[in-house]
C-alpha cells in the first residue's frame, strides 16, 4: 500500500522538518512547494519569478501555478510507494485538484496529519528561525550561535518572509484560506490531529504512530468514496 501524506499545520507549526523526518523514515519524497518555488526562484524560472511577488508579502501564489507543479512532480516515479506533501494543498481549490490527481493515479487514500500548535507560540518560533542559503532546511531553533548549516555548511539566514509584519500576515492568510482546507479533510476517516507544541522527537513519536494507526486501521475508504 502507497503512503500518500499530506502534513497540515500553520507556518512555524513544524511541518516541514516533520515532513522531511517521516519521509526519510520510510524512504519516500517529501515533496514540499515552497522548496520547489524557492528553487524556481533561485534558478530564475519565469513562474516562480511571479509567485515571489506574493511570497514576498506573505500572500499566497496562484492555486493553478501551484498545482501545475505538484502534477508534474507527482509524476516522477520516486512517487510510486508514496510521498509527504508539505505546504501543499493550501487551499480548498488545491485539495480538489489533489483528489482529482489521485483519482487519475488510482492511488490509496490519503493520510492527512493536522499539526497544531498556539498562536503565540508559532509567532515566537517564526520570527527567530533560520534556514540554510544553500540547502533550506532549518536550522537547529536552540543553537542560536550557529553560523552555517549542519547538512551542507551553507550559510544560516532568516527568510525573506520571517520579519514581524509579514509573520502576522502569513499567520492571517493561513486562517482565511488554510484553515477551510483542514475542514475539507475533517471527516475523513484517515484525518488525524497531533499536537505540535511538544518536544520535537515527541511529535515525531506521535506522527508516526498516528500515521500508521490511519493507515493500519485499514480506514481509508476507497477514493471514490471520499468527499
Ligand atoms: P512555505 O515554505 O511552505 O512556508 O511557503 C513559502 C511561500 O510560498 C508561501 O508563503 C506562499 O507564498 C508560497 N507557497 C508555498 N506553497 C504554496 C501553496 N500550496 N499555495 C500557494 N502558495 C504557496
Amino acid at each position: 500500500m502507497a503512503l500518500n501524506v499530506i502534513m497540515l499545520g500553520a507556518p512555524g507549526a513544524g511541518k516541514g522538518t516533520q515532513a522531511e523526518s517521516f519521509a526519510r523514515a520510510h524512504g519516500l519524497p517529501k515533496i514540499s512547494t515552497g522548496d520547489i518555488l524557492r528553487e524556481g526562484i533561485k534558478n530564475e524560472l519565469p513562474l516562480a519569478l511571479v509567485a515571489k511577488q506574493k511570497m514576498d508579502r506573505g500572500e499566497l501564489a496562484d492555486d493553478a501555478t501551484i498545482v501545475g507543479i505538484v502534477r508534474e512532480r507527482l509524476k516522477n516515479s520516486d512517487t510510486k510507494a508514496g510521498f509527504v506533501l508539505d505546504g501543499f494543498p493550501r487551499t480548498v481549490v488545491q485539495g480538489q485538484a489533489l483528489d482529482q490527481l489521485m483519482v487519475e493515479r488510482g492511488s490509496d487514500p490519503l493520510v492527512i496529519v493536522d499539526i497544531v500548535v498556539p498562536k503565540a507560540e508559532l509567532v515566537r518560533r517564526l520570527s527567530t528561525r533560520r534556514i540554510c542559503s544553500g540547502c533550506g532546511a532549518n536550522a537547529d531553533p536552540l543553537d542560536t550561535a550557529a553560523t552555517n548549516c549542519t547538512v551542507c555548511g551553507g550559510v544560516l539566514v532568516h527568510r525573506s518572509d520571517d520579519n514581524d509584519r509579514i509573520v502576522l500576515e502569513r499567520l492571517r492568510v493561513y486562517h482565511e484560506s488554510t484553515k477551510p482546507v483542514v475542514d475539507y479533510y475533517r471527516d475523513r476517516p484517515t484525518f488525524r490531529t497531533v499536537n505540535g507544541a511538544q518536544a520535537p522527537d515527541l511529535v515525531t513519536a506521535e506522527i508516526e504512530a498516528t500515521i500508521m494507526d490511519a493507515t493500519r486501521a485499514g480506514l481509508g475508504l476507497p477514493l471514490s468514496a471520499q468527499r
